[in-house]
């Protein structure tokens, strides 16, 4: 049972990240770890989003940590309540949920430099430790637009991340806000039920073929009883994935790739006026890549309406769009997504001066690696920064920074856990190589407006080069890259502070 109290380690979040976290550590043993988890139950993204028609988007055999292979995945993209089996079964094997304090939300952390240790305050009281590590996730805190009218509505509202499964869509009429990832999947989940679908779109998207089929009972066999052939088969996923990653640095090439996309609008969009609604403007991959082989042939549906524009307003039960068309409706189901760069611990975590990393940030997020934050001692964040992708798989992400955090946590431990943070101007001039090469991929030079980019415009996502790159980057802990608190006299770390 995890109670407040000191610990070596306190994880924030029981994600995948969370619990990667958790089973790195325990490996290196370093067992005294709390890991704070808001929710009831472990999972994250994969226990809150249970909206209909939700799965991975990238082949599951890759959603997956390396270490922990699945052969039973029933499709090549597996969809949600399997990724939420798989995550607590693996949590399970490696004993994760004992160190879990459920409902328990970290409200607030501070370091300390009179006491070298995080002050960790949650809604079960307060928790120290010599180390804290940020495994909240991005895709955490569902994101709803400020549109003037909404709280007067009287029908039903919520954001696919939160759906109301007691609501009955069936027959209703229903407005979907936002054509994302998520929206992409729900949208040809609900159209066959719902009277009405009206679809407000404010950029179109590329949707590409998914190429998503069951897999045959030979290849499970195959998985469950050839070594080496789930890592085989990782590895094609990953050559694949990664040549569209190729194709995102060097733009030109998605030339191809839009064909394909053209193609499958051509083939499954008839009406011409809707065809040119749903055409987008900028380069493939400026935005998420999507894949989905039902959208557009729900969105031809008599029932759906695609509405190219924002919503404006919602006056009673009719929502007014940016074009003026006023549609009245049951419904509105928000498909919005989340506060990504405005991420919420950025308002929670604090240095020993009491400045928040939203302080530190002023909109634009960095950190060295995407990983440790200067003036934050001994503090970690993952999935972080500066290291997300288009194309691959958020493990490769995570499995490449808890190879990092190993070895910093290492480095901490062998100096009596002395505080430990990057120095300013190594986590500058990282950050200036990163801005200076996104400039000529396809997030910065795509010609859109998306989640990669925040409030002031900088691209504060993406990582501009290999994922190989990422993980040889993040293969070596680079001691030197670091300022060390060592004197124990000393109780100050001014000097961490940029
Ligand atoms: C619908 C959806 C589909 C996705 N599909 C893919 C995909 O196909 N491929 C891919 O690569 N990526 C995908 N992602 C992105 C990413 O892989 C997932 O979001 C992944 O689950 C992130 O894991 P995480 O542990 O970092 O964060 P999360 O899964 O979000 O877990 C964070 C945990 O922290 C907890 N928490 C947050 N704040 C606090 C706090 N203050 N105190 C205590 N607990 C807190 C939350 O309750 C949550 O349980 C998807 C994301 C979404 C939303």
């Amino acid at each position: 049972m995890i109670e407040p109290g000191h610990y070596d380690v306190v994880i924030v979040g029981a994600g995948i990240s969370g619990i990667g976290a958790a089973i790195k550590l325990n490996q290196m043993g370093v067992t005294n770890i709390a890991i704070l988890e808001k929710g009831d139950s472990l999972g994250g993204t994969w226990r809150d989003n249970t909206y209909p028609g939700c799965a991975c988007d990238v082949p599951s055999a890759l959603y997956s940590f390396s270490f922990a292979p699945n052969p039973e995945w029933s499709r090549l993209f597996a969809g949600q309540p399997e990724i939420r089996t798989y995550i607590e079964e693996t949590a399970a094997a490696y004993r994760v949920g004992d160190r879990v304090s459920f409902g328990t939300e970290m409200l607030r952390s501070q370091w300390s430099d009179a006491t070298r240790r995080w002050q960790v305050e949650t809604t079960k009281g307060t928790f120290t430790a010599k180390a804290v590590v940020a495994a909240a996730g991005p895709w955490n805190e569902p994101l709803t637009p400020n549109i003037p009218g909404l709280s007067g509505f009287g029908g039903e509202v919520f954001h696919f991340s939160r759906w109301n499964h007691d609501y009955e869509l069936t027959g209703k009429r229903v407005a979907v806000v936002g054509t994302g990832a998520s929206a992409v999947q729900f949208v040809p989940a609900i159209q066959p039920t719902v009277d009405e679908l009206h679809l407000y779109q404010r950029t179109a998207q590329w949707v590409l073929p998914k190429p998503d089929h069951r897999v045959p009972a030979a290849e499970k066999w195959v998985m469950r009883r050839v070594p080496g052939s789930h890592r085989a088969l990782r590895r094609i996923e990953y050559a694949i994935m990664e040549g569209l990653g190729y194709g995102f640095r060097h733009p030109w090439m998605l030339r191809i790739v839009q064909q394909i996309g053209r193609a499958q609008l051509v083939a499954q969009v008839s009406d011409r006026n809707l065809r040119t609604a749903l055409t987008p403007d900028y380069t493939l991959g400026c935005k998420r890549l999507l894949m989905s082989n039902t959208y557009y042939p729900a969105l031809s549906q008599p029932n759906v309406e695609v509405h190219p524009n924002a919503v404006a307003a919602i006056e009673g039960n009719f929502v007014v769009g940016a074009d003026g068309a006023r549609r009245k409706v049951d419904a509105i189901i928000f498909g919005t997504g989340f506060h990504i760069l405005d991420m919420p611990i950025g308002s929670k975590v604090f240095d020993g001066q009491g400045r928040s990393l939203d302080d530190h940030w002023k909109g634009s997020p960095t950190a060295y690696l995407g990983t440790a934050i200067a003036g934050f001692p001994n503090a970690f964040v993952l999935l972080g920064p500066a290291l997300g992708t288009g194309h691959t798989s958020a493990f490769m992400i995570l499995e490449a920074q808890l190879d990092y955090l190993g070895q910093a946590i290492s480095h901490a431990r062998s100096q009596d856990w002395a505080p430990m943070a990057p120095r300013p101007e190594v986590q500058a001039a990282f950050n200036a190589d990163v801005q200076a090469a996104l400039q000529t991929t396809v997030y910065n030079a795509g010609g859109c407006q998306s989640y990669f980019l925040d409030v002031n415009g900088r691209n504060s996502f993406n990582w501009p080069w290999s994922t190989r790159r990422m993980r040889n980057r993040l293969s070596e802990f680079d001691a030197a890259a670091y300022l060390v608190a060592n004197d124990k006299s000393s109780t100050e770390t001014k000097e961490l502070v940029p």
